[in-house]
């Protein structure tokens, strides 16, 4: 049996669509649009694309959206600046500093500088604290997005048994806690766990977020499994490839994720929905 596709390409359109129609009623409620401000240190070639994208993205969703492009001299007290005075700004409903940042900038002190409300990458400690204790939070986009593409698959998550590998703050933890949330009896897997794909193959769900080209094969996946895959890694003829073996992998799992046209283009949509649901929350609060 072939496995079915989860389309993240098409989830992720239908996401944006919602996005966009409730900026429209954002706007026509409260008078301006949900404003994201992304700022890029450097020219990381992949972080220059991301960025570039994110504006793109979010100007097609009707929103406020400006690109802060920094030289990669940039101290890291010029880019706190920065922060603070996008943090002080009215019309800024979201900040996204891009990763990573050059050597010279500590990530964790840019990030917890960033106002929490404002956080639509969701990594700062204080989101991650709520998200942890079950409160409402601005959660990381990728597992966000994966916990949607598990929905629109019609995954019943209530005491299945998830599988994540990968335990980093931005994707393994936040899934892990999501899933959790929803019911399911979660493992976090990761470079010490013993027996890994005995572990895997438990899995009613088995999330890939290692960033290792095609490290979970068939052995990996239990017949009828979901699987997510997150990674993304290019092969050495230069194709782009997940963390799953997808060929082998698909002859055993009911659902899977390709790569790429899957849990990718599900990240920016969810900032699309973080950015207005940030907005909403500041603008309601006020
Ligand atoms: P990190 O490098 O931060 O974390 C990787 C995790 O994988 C670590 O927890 C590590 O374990 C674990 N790991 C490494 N080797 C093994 C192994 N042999 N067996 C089991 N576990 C292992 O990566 P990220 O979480 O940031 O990203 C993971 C992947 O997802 C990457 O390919 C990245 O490009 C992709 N990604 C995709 C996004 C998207 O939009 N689709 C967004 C973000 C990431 P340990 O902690 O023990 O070292």
């Amino acid at each position: 049996m072939s496995a079915q596709i989860i389309d993240g390409k098409a989830i992720a359109q239908k996401v944006r669509g919602e996005v966009t129609q409730n900026v429209a009623e954002f706007v026509a409620r409260l008078g301006r649009p949900p404003g994201l401000d992304v700022v890029l240190v450097g020219e990381n070639q992949a972080s220059v694309v991301y960025t570039r994208n994110k504006e793109k993205t979010a100007t097609e969703a009707g929103m406020r959206s400006r690109l802060h492009k920094l030289p990669e001299s940039t101290s890291e007290a010029e880019l706190l600046d920065l922060v603070r005075q996008l943090n002080a700004d009215p019309n800024v409903d979201g900040i996204l500093v891009q990763l990573p940042l050059p050597k010279h900038i500590r990530e964790d002190r840019v990030l917890e500088t960033i106002d929490p409300s404002k956080d639509v990458d969701g990594f700062h400690a204080l989101n991650s604290g709520l998200l942890m204790s079950g409160r409402p939070a601005l959660v990381p986009c990728t597992p966000l997005g994966c916990m949607r593409l598990l929905k629109e698959c019609g995954t019943d998550l209530k005491g299945a048994r998830a599988v994540v590998v990968g335990r980093s703050n931005i994707v393994g933890k936040p899934m892990a806690l999501l899933l959790l949330a929803e019911h399911a009896t979660v493992t976090i897997a990761h470079s010490r766990t013993k027996d890994l794909p005995a572990v895997c193959r438990e899995a009613d769900v088995l999330v890939a977020a290692v960033g290792k080209a095609k490290m979970l094969g068939a052995d990996h996946v239990k017949p009828g499994a979901v699987v997510i895959d997150v990674g993304i890694n290019r092969t050495d003829d230069g194709k782009l490839c997940g963390d799953v073996d997808f060929d082998a992998a698909k002859e055993k799992a009911s659902w899977i994720t390709p790569v790429p046209g899957g849990v990718g283009p599900m990240t920016i949509a969810c900032l699309m929905y973080n950015t207005l649901l940030a907005a909403e929350r500041r603008l309601t609060s006020a």
